[in-house]
């Protein structure tokens, strides 16, 4: 059995394992795919005392650095199941039958960002369509963008992208706006922001090797319209990978893992980090700070338990 067993391979699980190694404990970690969302990330330029670095750049040395410790890597695994134990073991199953077994376990699988699911969608991902302003909106700088979704993500990123694009068009599907009254007034207040509703995107349209343009649907009047623009920043909500933990450990309404300051969860032994539990901000430096953070909790509670 492990002492400490990572589930996920992301920022937050690649500093968990890395932190936990460092204790000369028994570690391993199981990922579905080594290098989590960082993998489909091009430009990366918040990892603070690196200007600049592409996201399987970035994945590489996430691997890397976990290889020079003395950790059992299981890629290409998925958890299925995580049951836990009386006897001070928790077990996690895997698809492909086996079941790993470990003191404590510190769940990071992370998140993904829901899709709109139009054509070029995915054709144009990081060739215009964004997901996460906090990482690309200086890319689309003195540039026209789209917004789409109206919760409180949306209109949060419409607000801040309107500090540093030119002109934001926010595109709600539903009749009125979703979000807090306060960021809808903030929003109206701004003069480079024209807001849509009832208005459902139909196509991201490039020229091949970068967006140039939106469509959409009036859904009153079923009139086709197109916005020439250049990014398309997709709001509709990021959907943490807890579904395989339903009935184990708390989860909030919204599926992330409920841990507490310490990165514990609700299971004596779980510890949990990045996107997938409930610290707000989903970032790279902010999902690595909480599985170092993890890991020093799981070893916290490793020296204070008898021995098994
Ligand atoms: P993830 O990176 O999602 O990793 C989750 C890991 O768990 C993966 O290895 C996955 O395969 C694995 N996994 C999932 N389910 C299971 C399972 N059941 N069993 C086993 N393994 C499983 N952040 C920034 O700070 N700067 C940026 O510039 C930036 N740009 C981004 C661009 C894009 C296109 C995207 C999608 C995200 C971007 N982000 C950026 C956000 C950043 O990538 C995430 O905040 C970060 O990767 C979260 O790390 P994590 O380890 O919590 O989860």
């Amino acid at each position: 059995p492990f002492d400490v067993l990572v589930v996920g391979g992301g920022p937050a699980g690649a500093a968990a394992a890395v932190y936990a190694a460092r204790k000369g404990i028994r570690t391993g970690i199981a990922a579905e795919r080594f290098g989590g969302q960082v993998l489909d990330t091009m430009a990366i330029e918040n990892f603070i005392s690196v200007p600049h670095t592409e996201g399987p750049k970035m994945a590489a040395a996430l691997e890397q650095h976990v290889k020079d410790y003395d950790v059992e890597i299981m890629n290409l695994q998925t958890a299925t199941k995580l049951i836990p134990g009386t006897d001070g073991f928790t077990r996690v199953e895997l698809a492909s039958g086996a079941t790993l077994s470990a003191r404590t376990v510190i769940l990071s699988t992370g998140a993904r960002w829901r899709q709109m699911g139009v054509p070029g969608e995915a054709e144009y991902r990081n060739k215009g369509v964004a997901y996460c302003p906090h990482c690309d909106g200086p890319l689309f700088k003195g540039k026209r963008v789209a917004v789409i979704g109206g919760g409180n993500s949306g209109v949060e990123a419409a607000i801040d992208l309107a500090g540093i694009v030119a002109h934001v068009t926010l595109v709600e599907f539903d009749g009125k706006l979703r979000a807090d009254a306060v960021l809808q007034a903030k929003l109206r207040s701004l003069p480079n922001v024209t807001i849509l509703v009832s208005a459902q995107s139909t196509e991201v349209h490039g020229d091949g090797s970068k967006v140039t343009g939106l469509s959409y649907k009036n859904r009153v009047t079923g009139e086709a319209h197109r916005i020439d623009l250049e990014g398309i920043f997709v709001q509709i909500g990021l959907v943490p990978n807890t579904e395989w933990l339903k009935g184990t450990v708390a989860l909030s309404p919204r599926g992330e893992i409920e841990v507490d300051a310490a990165g514990r969860t609700s299971l004596p032994g779980v510890f949990a980090a990045g996107d997938a539990t409930t610290v707000p901000y989903k970032q790279i430096i902010i999902a690595m700070g909480e599985g170092a953070k993890a890991a020093l909790s799981a070893f916290d509670h490793l020296i204070r338990s008898v021995p098994a």
